[in-house]
């Protein structure tokens, strides 16, 4: 039911998936469960979210296979150098209680810090895919100007960059760049964390197809071939963005979503080049 986008390392990941994003640590293995009996088959998840214990737990306790379920994670802002790389790592696939890890991110590029160099935690991050425990390799919050570096510098391309992304930000520079490298794009904050949700184009759509605000936006998503991830804690909510694959938005419609984009003014989250949280 949910497809697949190719990924330029020859692997696939399913198009959507479950965000964990300020999902508590001690609701987590509880909301990942119900995620994965409704039918999620892909969860994204991060050191920074202190919630990786939980993914874990949820994944042996439901039984699926292993291979049936693609996750994600990402390298923490302080643990950039090559060494912490590796630790991190190593206790991220402890946290999850995997023998190997689908995808792993750089989650920003944090330029201010470890004098600019994501380039040798690039190189560290490539070499866990070597070491076999690790599928696919990829970055998050590059803009153009990350990516043209560590391809230039390196040779080896992310499989992803998971970007700000949604109709009040299309992000499409950051977009165009990743597309020129052959790097899929997800799409974080796909509702514009919520902010999205009410708008009246929005509604309108939605409404005069009686579908729920969150799918008309998802769909859009869909459609641009991004890879998306909405979080929700509500089961409702979760199935509601599950069921994206029975209807499809017309080039109208399409039109018109594109058309509510505030362009920078439109970003809900931090821009890469200066945040530096850690
Ligand atoms: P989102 O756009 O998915 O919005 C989440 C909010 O929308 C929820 O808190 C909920 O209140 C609301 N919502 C969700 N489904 C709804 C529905 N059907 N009806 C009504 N309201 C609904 O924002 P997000 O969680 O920030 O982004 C998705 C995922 O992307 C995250 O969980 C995380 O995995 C990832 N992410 C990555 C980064 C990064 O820097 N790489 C940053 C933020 C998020």
């Amino acid at each position: 039911m949910i497809p697949n986008v190719q990924l330029n390392d020859g692997t696939a990941i399913p198009q959507l998936g479950f965000g964990t994003f300020l999902v508590p640590p001690e609701q987590t293995a509880q909301t990942v469960g119900e995620a994965l009996r409704l039918g999620y088959r892909h969860i994204d998840t991060a050191q920074g979210y202190a919630n990786e214990e939980g993914v874990g737990r949820a994944i042996a306790e439901s039984g699926i296979p292993r291979d049936e379920v693609y996750v994600t994670s990402k390298l923490d802002n302080g643990n950039h150098r090559p060494d912490d790389v590796r630790r991190s790592f190593d206790e991220t696939l402890r946290k999850l209680g995997v023998e190997r890890l689908d995808l792993f991110l750089i989650h920003w590029p944090v330029p201010m810090l470890y004098d600019g160099d994501y380039v040798s935690t690039w190189k560290a991050m490539a070499e866990l895919v070597e070491g076999g425990r690790l599928t696919s390799v990829g970055v998050s919050n590059f803009e153009p100007a990350h990516l043209d570096r560590v391809v230039g510098e390196t040779g080896v391309v992310p499989a992803v960059n998971q970007i700000e992304a949604h109709p009040y930000f299309p992000n499409d520079t950051a977009r165009a760049a990743s597309h020129a490298h052959g790097i899929a794009v997800e799409a974080w904050g796909p509702l514009g964390q919520g902010a999205v949700l009410d708008d009246p184009v929005i509604t309108k759509i939605a409404e005069a197809r009686s579908r729920a605000n969150s799918q008309v936006i998802l769909r859009w998503h869909i459609q641009r071939g991004d890879i998306v991830f909405p979080k929700s804690t509500h089961r409702e909510r979760m199935a509601e963005n599950l069921a994206l694959f029975d209807f499809a938005l017309s080039a109208d419609e399409v039109a018109a979503i594109d058309g509510l984009s505030q362009g920078e003014a439109g970003r809900v989250g931090p821009h890469p080049d200066t945040f530096d949280l850690h």
